[in-house]
């Protein structure tokens, strides 16, 4: 069999679309385009079923319900939606949130604006093995904390995060927790009852759907969660989120949500299979490579590999046959330290020589086979 290149190891920035999942969505967008908000007709009853069967597929993956779902244009909107709209409604005008050192942008940019209205932010840091501790959590709580915000599976090194602990100890404290699950939906069991959570977010294009599609979890009772909405107009969403649903995307969505509530335990096995295929070949063919974060408290598909004494854009630069990252941040000619492997304490030479490498559904063991023969190549002429 033929080699397809470069081959796609990035599945953290983005996952393709799954050929059941674009079926569907080829199918609503053709045969139902009606408007969901069309209460006097059968084309807005039929968008109106499609929407409502996707939202119960979404809250089945969470073990949520699905009035409890608000659907968005991604997991950066329902970070927003969360984090703004409970420090409107909590906060007002001030009020305190603890997070960690590890957030991803959709959630480091909110709180930043939370910051700028008043609001106090105290970020955890995370240990070596890029964990929070809860006992941190419980440390950082003061007496007007309103929200804990604590991703479940980090973007760059895959570390899985103590939801359920951090959950209990919010619920102890009478505080909200709210995670962002974009890259753990789909790859880890989350249950909302069970870990605590008051508010989640997801995004469909991680998890083998389209791009521009998402949803808030918002917890109805025990407690019930009030949001200040981010924009105003046609009381869609329980007028949370207006606006025309996207109603292919959500079919889709909710499809991508059902597959991956079904088949992700097998997934995980396999892609724990391969990750591991590939850090040993990595590992035994070549000195001076580190794993970056927890070898077991990962998502199964994650790689976050340090070579010493190469610079990440040297790396990708030679490794055009793979589409893989780096978490430093690059430009031509030079290369600043990863901003998360520096938060978890990985120093400066080796947070800069980093590869991130995110294996997912459709990748086979000859591609894993393929980018170790590769890397190591590339390692041992950098090196030599
Ligand atoms: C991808 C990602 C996001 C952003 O999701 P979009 O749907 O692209 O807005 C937010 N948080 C994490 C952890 C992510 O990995």
């Amino acid at each position: 069999m033929v080699l397809r290149t470069p081959v796609y190891l990035d599945h953290h920035a983005t996952t393709p679309i799954d050929p059941r999942v674009l079926e569907l969505l080829h199918r609503v967008q053709k045969d139902h385009f009606g408007n969901p908000a069309s209460a006097g007709h059968s084309f807005g009853w039929a968008a109106a079923r499609l929407v409502e069967e996707a939202r119960e597929k979404v809250a089945h993956l969470i073990a949520g319900t699905a009035r409890e779902i608000i659907f968005t244009s991604g997991a950066t909107e329902a970070d927003n939606l969360a984090l703004l709209g409970v420090a409107e409604v909590y906060g007002t005008g001030g009020g305190h949130v603890v997070t960690s050192n590890m957030e991803h942008e959709a959630v480091r940019g909110p709180l930043a604006e939370f910051a700028r209205k008043g609001g106090r932010i105290t970020p955890v840091k995370a240990g070596p093995d890029g964990c929070v501790a809860a006992a941190d959590i419980t440390s950082a709580i003061q007496r007007d904390t309103i929200l804990v915000s604590v991703m479940a599976a980090q973007n760059e090194i895959g570390t899985l995060q103590p939801l359920a602990r951090i959950g209990r100890i919010c619920k102890e404290r009478g505080v909200l927790f709210h995670t962002d699950a974009a890259q753990a939906a789909g790859r880890i069991s989350l249950d909302v009852q069970r870990d605590g959570i008051d508010l989640l977010s997801l995004s469909s294009h991680k998890i083998y759907g389209p791009k521009g599609v998402g949803a808030l979890y918002v917890r109805r009772r025990d407690p019930r969660v009030t949001l200040k909405p981010l924009m105003f107009g046609g009381g869609q969403e329980r007028d949370l989120r207006p606006g025309t649903l996207n109603v292919p995307g959500i079919a889709a969505f909710g499809e991508a949500c059902r597959l991956a509530a079904e088949e992700m335990i097998d997934e995980a096995v396999r892609l724990r299979g391969l990750r591991d295929q590939l850090w040993a070949a990595l590992d035994g063919a070549l000195d001076g490579v580190y794993l970056n974060g927890s070898s077991e408290k990962r998502l199964a598909g994650n790689l976050n590999v340090s070579f010493d004494g190469i610079r990440a854009h040297r790396l990708l630069g030679a490794l055009t046959v793979l589409a893989v990252s780096s978490s430093s941040a690059c430009s031509s000619i030079e290369t600043r330290p990863s901003a998360i492997l520096e938060a978890i304490g990985v120093s400066g030479e080796l947070a800069m020589a980093s590869l991130r490498i995110g294996l997912g559904r459709f990748n086979t063991a000859e591609e894993v086979d393929f980018a170790a023969d590769k890397i190591i190549e590339v390692v041992r002429n950098l090196r030599g």
